[in-house]
């Protein structure tokens, strides 16, 4: 792994999208595909990758805010079945993509900073 300090925070940089290293260049080349390398910096991102780690925190924190909304319309306002059909239906999709965006922006970002890399054995010796 290419590894300078980053010139940016992690959550910065993860908020944005942007590169772990300089904080400027794309992170991704269109909804969650990964770009090969840094358009500004030259970092390649061959060595980001985040797992379940998004998809985990993503179905937590979606499922809170799903489920705190569904409750609220429903004892606040009482609206019928349909309504909730459509207003949930159309919103989880819509904020799983930005919550999956930010948190594996998020999460490389990390990975980047604490040169976190797949595990090796050590040369006998
Ligand atoms: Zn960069």
């Amino acid at each position: 792994m290419e590894h300078d300090a980053p010139q940016t925070s992690a959550l910065a940089a993860g908020l944005k999208a942007r590169c772990p290293r300089c904080g400027e260049g794309a992170l991704f080349r269109s909804g969650l595909v990964l770009r090969e390398r840094c358009e500004r910096c030259g970092l390649s991102f061959a060595f980001a990758d985040s797992g379940d780690g998004p998809a985990v925190f993503g179905i937590l924190i979606l499922g809170i805010v799903v489920l705190a909304g569904a409750l609220i319309l429903e004892f606040k306002v009482g609206p019928p079945v349909v309504v909730h059909v459509i207003v949930w239906g159309l919103l989880t999709p819509l904020v799983a993509f930005f919550l999956l965006r930010v948190l594996k922006a998020t999460l490389i970002a990390l990975q980047f900073k604490h040169k976190a890399e797949e595990g090796r054995l050590a040369p006998p010796d």
